[in-house]
């Protein structure tokens, strides 16, 4: 299916992807000289309607893992309405592509110029902050606004995370009391806020977390309106198959029911990733091949930030018809620059007989890949195309069709 790029907004279509397209093997049959992003408005809308229905609480999407304002129509469009940004750019970009939207100025350190902009033209009312210095500068800011709500981040551990997020933001346990307090007083409505860190292993993580929140509020003995879980919801990649996210939802719930606050407090959370692995993916080219070397046309630079610094292994997949029917081997990737650190280490599993020319999908790429693209050393493209296939693997696909087979059963 062929729809109008214009209209959303993305990259015009190349001679490549003009005709009518379904898929990733479609994409490589047109033989594109440049890498090419294929997004899955499909996947985004299925993953923001699973937040909506089943997470006990408001979702808000973190902007920071996909900004792609098409992908932000979609989540909106699909019942996610709020969101957290970090940015003043974040905040001008989001307010213009969804101008009815919530915004939640999350970050815990802010220009000031930025909380004056976002709170007076922009009508942002909720902010977070870690420090006294942090609540000073957004009562100057906001000149002393009475209708704030301000969401206290908490330290908690990321050690059932991937990616930690447990030591450039929070206040620690020992000086929560005294900011909860002040941030109590000037606020409108009182938050705590938390990031178990991204691509949580396991529910415990936030049960974990929840035990934190506890203890703080007990201890500062305050009245708190809203519990922000804040992100770290996982999406599946090799080797880092997670739990269901239900069981985490299960959990978080538990734990909000079981906290000493007010009986019409609110439960937030702020995936990322969650909410936009499944939306994009890449189709690269095999440009040379030394042993389990592939030099492909993507890298470090690219969408593949993550694949090369934290050694993130995203699923791959051959585009070739027919297909190999060779057994699959290991292998590792250098991107297309002439920088040495723009390597991927994998190990991708590839068929032992993939070539030079050779065309395949890297998945999973819509949080944290596309978002860190740049054009270092003239590489990389802006081509973009939409799909109708299913991502490479999928949090929600298996619910769906579980869902339907329950609906057959009864
Ligand atoms: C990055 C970030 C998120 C999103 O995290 P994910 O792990 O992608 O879900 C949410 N909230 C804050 C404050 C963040 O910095």
């Amino acid at each position: 299916m062929h729809q109008d790029h214009r209209a959303l907004g993305l990259a015009p279509l190349s001679t490549v992807a003009r005709n009518s397209v379904s898929g990733a093997i479609d994409i490589a049959q047109g033989k594109p000289v440049q890498p090419v992003t294929l997004v899955r408005p499909h996947a985004a809308a299925r993953a923001a309607r699973f937040f909506v229905e089943k997470f006990p609480g408001r979702s808000m999407y973190a902007v920071k893992a996909n900004p792609s304002p098409d992908l932000i129509k979609i989540l909106f469009d699909n019942g996610i309405t709020t969101f957290d940004v970090a940015s003043i750019g974040e905040v001008r970009m989001v307010a213009r592509t969804v101008p009815e939207a919530t915004l939640c100025f999350m970050h815990p350190v802010k220009a000031e110029e930025a909380i004056t902009e976002a709170y007076f033209k922009h009508g942002v009312r909720t902010f977070s902050l870690d420090s006294m210095e942090e609540l000073e500068k957004i009562m100057r800011a906001t000149r002393n606004a009475s209708d704030l709500t301000l969401c206290v981040r908490l330290r908690v551990s990321s050690e059932h995370s991937k990616l930690s997020l447990a030591s450039k933001f929070g206040v620690s346990p020992q000086d929560a009391k005294p900011l909860l307090f002040a941030a109590r007083q000037a606020a409108d409505a009182l938050g705590i806020c938390f990031h178990v860190g991204s691509q949580a292993m396991t529910p415990e993580a936030y049960a974990d977390a929840m035990e934190r929140v506890r203890a703080a509020i007990v201890d500062a003995a305050v009245t708190v309106d809203v519990i922000d879980v804040g992100g770290g919801f996982p999406s599946t990649y090799p080797g880092m198959e997670p739990p269901p996210l239900e069981r985490y939802f299960e959990t978080i719930h538990r734990a909000f029911e079981s906290l000493p606050i007010s009986y019409s407090a609110e439960l937030w959370a702020e995936p990322g990733r969650a909410l936009c692995a499944e939306y994009s993916s890449i189709v690269v080219r095999v440009e040379k091949r030394r042993g389990n070397e592939l030099y492909i046309n993507d890298g470090a630079y690219g969408a593949l930030f993550d694949a090369a610094h934290i050694g993130w292994r995203f699923p791959v997949a051959l585009l070739r018809e027919p297909e190999s029917t060779v057994r699959d081997h290991p292998f590792s990737f250098y991107g297309p620059t002439c920088d040495d650190i723009d390597h991927m280490a994998g190990p991708f599993l590839l068929p032992a007989d993939i070539q030079t020319s050779d065309y395949f999908e890297i998945g999973m790429l819509g949080a944290y890949g596309s978002a860190m693209r740049t054009a270092f050393n003239g590489f990389g493209s802006d081509e973009t195309v939409i799909v109708e296939d299913e991502p490479m693997a999928s949090m929600y696909a298996i619910v769906e069709r579980e869902a339907a087979s329950n609906v057959v059963k009864l």
